[in-house]
């Protein structure tokens, strides 16, 4: 069976559903709580490659009524400052939610700072508490992107229930939180990495392939199940253009459905970090409110 030109899911239209969505709550939360809904990316020095990626997450925020803005410290700060910084911003009720911008500079541990953020305000699910709720089949904060790479399949209606899933990549922040998800889903799940022997043979007995490597090409269509679902998680730049961890080309061929690189998982991922962050606000607004209520005391004891 072949499977000319896949059918492309395409993550810009779900995106822009999701941030009319959100802008209604946004307009909510402003009306109620007398301010809008706060967001503060840490950046640690501005030349960062992630800084761009940041800044189109803070353009997207300003959009849909958001309070979003860097918080900007030198190049050279040290672990205690950041710290620091992140501890500040978990005790200021204006802001909901804090993300930091990976990768940390090689002097600071990534553990230190991310157990300085508020689990309550941690947006993109990296605390080791939101990563323990995900893992028992609890509700916290999911890491967005693992979450964007599962949702374009269920809001494409691309079953996942009882399918062979493989899951390349075994980050804490992308590979093994779309893994759990998936299990969560109801797949069966296989996760591939830098020392899996036969990746090929994995993939090929695959109807869901979820690629987070950071390696251009390193899926191509003669790897692939036909009829296969392809999400292309990885971003990296080849010759000044963005391009996915698949082999877009053959795998088109092969699959019966993929996300293209750009505007597959990287426009998904961006909304639903917004509704990340509305929930956090409404649900920090609703523990504030619950607390200011008298305690309930009395009689029968
Ligand atoms: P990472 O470097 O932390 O992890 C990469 C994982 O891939 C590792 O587990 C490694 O074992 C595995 N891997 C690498 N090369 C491999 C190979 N040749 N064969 C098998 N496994 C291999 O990266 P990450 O932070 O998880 O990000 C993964 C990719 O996703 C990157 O391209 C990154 O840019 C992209 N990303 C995309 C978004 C988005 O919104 N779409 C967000 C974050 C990251």
């Amino acid at each position: 069976m072949t499977f000319p030109g896949a059918r492309l899911l395409e993550g810009g239209a779900m995106a822009a559903e999701i941030r009319t969505a959100v802008a209604e709550d946004v307009a909510s939360f402003t009306a109620t709580q007398g301010r809008p809904p706060g967001l503060r990316v840490v950046i640690i020095g501005k030349d960062a490659p992630s800084t761009v990626y940041l800044e189109r997450i803070l353009r997207g925020c300003a959009k849909v009524g958001i309070d979003a803005g860097f918080v900007e410290l030198e190049g050279e700060a040290t672990e205690a400052k950041v710290t620091a910084t992140v501890r500040a911003l978990n005790d200021d009720p204006s802001v909901d939610g804090v993300i930091v911008q990976m990768p940390l500079p090689g002097t600071i541990r990534l553990r230190a700072v991310i157990d300085a953020i508020d689990p309550a305000k941690d947006i993109d699910g990296i605390h080791p508490l939101n990563a323990g709720l995900l893992r028992l089949g609890y509700d916290g904060f999911l890491p967005a992107t693992a979450h964007a790479a599962v949702e374009i399949l269920r809001r494409s209606a691309i079953e996942i229930e009882g399918r062979d899933a493989v899951v390349i990549g075994r980050s804490a922040v992308v590979g093994m939180p779309a893994a759990f998800l998936l299990v969560r889903e109801d797949a069966t799940v296989t996760v591939c990495h830098r020392r899996t022997r036969d990746l090929a043979g994995h993939v090929r007995r695959a109807d869901i392939v979820v690629v987070a490597a950071g390696h251009p090409g390193l899926v191509t269509g003669a790897m692939l199940k036909p009829g296969a679902v392809v999400v292309d998680v990885g971003i990296n730049v080849v010759d000044g253009r963005i391009v996915g961890d698949v082999d877009f080309e053959s795998a088109r061929e092969v699959a019966s459905a993929i996300t293209p690189v750009p505007g597959g998982v990287g426009p998904l991922t961006n909304a639903l970090l917004l509704t990340h962050l509305i929930r956090a606000a409404e649900r920090q607004a609703a523990e504030r409110q619950a607390s200011r209520q008298p305690a309930v005391t009395g009689g029968d004891r």
